[in-house]
């Protein structure tokens, strides 16, 4: 299969509403787009990705009047949540509305959805035929892509186009809030804190492993994720490390001495955005450790931390 790279929205859009599956920026990560009235081409995103069929996609809207096409029955606490984070890195899981296929949700009767802020995204989906399903544009397993170089090297041949944009501003996936039962749930951390979420709904709270592990609320937390070829060794404040031959530092401190690559980040938002991009840099050029440094649990530090200890295995 020939994939087609362009900068044009028009064109990408057009490629997408005749069946076929397209790769498109987003402020978060890059996604990996079919239109939700294509079934075939959504099931074309599970094989490109080789994404377990159980593990379900977000459905991303151009505006908050395309909700109603993809969800029904929002409660009270899910309107506020709307009105204060769309557009943006949030995405909410409501009821689904019948006319989304189960294989966008892989058979739950709730789907996730998302109104990137992009403005080559918004662009795009304002063209699609209707709303797009679409996960992150990465081999499965691997770390998201943070840029079109990235999609075009793990997806190239197998999809139809990529809609070349900037890399991602924020680099780490979007935080996923259940509202469908009585309070908030937070499923996935992201670049929309615990703390902003509580500021709207003072509710909300993280789900916990226990319930993950009875019911796995997002079923995509139960795959291993995010993880490079290289062994990732987490750095906690105040720990200092002997540097392995061939390894990397990545973090907001000072590098331990003797290592080969380094990316001194000045704060946690160019921490997030690094991450990924940074994985994959150290396993093209041969890195056998990478030592990150563990932010703090709170603000992004939540996010960036879930990602590192999901990477390091724990
Ligand atoms: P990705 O787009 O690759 O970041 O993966 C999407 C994430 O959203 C996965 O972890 C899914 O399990 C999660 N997700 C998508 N739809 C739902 C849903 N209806 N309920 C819970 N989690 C969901
Ligand atoms: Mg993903």
């Amino acid at each position: 299969m020939q994939t087609i790279i362009t900068d044009s929205p028009e064109e990408a859009a057009e490629i997408l509403n005749a069946g076929n599956v397209v790769a498109f920026p987003t402020e978060t990560v890059y996604g990996l787009g079919a239109c939700i009235c294509h079934p075939e081409a959504v099931k074309h995103i599970f094989i490109a990705k080789g994404r377990p069929s159980d593990n379900p996609l977000i459905v991303h809207v151009a505006d908050t009047g395309q909700i109603g096409d993809v969800a029904v029955g929002l409660n009270e606490y899910a309107v506020k949540l709307i009105e204060r984070f769309f557009p943006g890195p949030l995405t909410v899981v409501l009821q689904k509305n019948p006319h989304v296929p189960d294989s966008v949700t892989a058979g739950l009767d709730t789907v996730g959805v998302r109104c990137p802020s992009d403005p080559v995204a918004h662009e795009f989906l304002r063209r699609a035929c209707c709303p797009v399903a679409a996960p992150s544009a990465n081999i499965s397993g691997i770390p998201s892509s943070t840029n079109w170089e990235t999609v075009y090297k793990d997806l190239a041949g197998k999809i139809s186009c990529i809609l070349r944009g900037n890399p991602s501003k924020i680099g780490l996936e979007s935080t996923i809030v259940d509202c469908t039962g009585p309070v908030p749930l937070l499923l996935r951390t992201g670049a929309v804190t615990l703390e902003q979420l509580q500021e709207v709904v003072p509710e909300t709270i993280p789900a916990t492993h226990t319930e993950k592990n009875v019911v796995p609320k997002s079923p995509g937390l139960k795959y291993p994720h995010y993880a490079p070829a290289a062994s990732i060794v987490l750095i906690r404040h105040g720990e200092t490390v002997t540097a392995a031959p061939h390894s990397a530092y990545i973090g907001r401190e000072e590098p331990p001495k003797g290592i080969s690559i380094a990316k001194s980040c000045r704060s946690l938002e160019e921490y997030g955005k690094e991450l990924f991009s940074f994985f994959r840099q150290c396993d093209a050029e041969g890195i056998r450790v990478i030592y990150c440094e563990l932010p703090e649990n709170c603000g992004l530090g939540r996010a960036i931390r879930d990602r590192l200890q999901r990477a390091a295995g724990e």
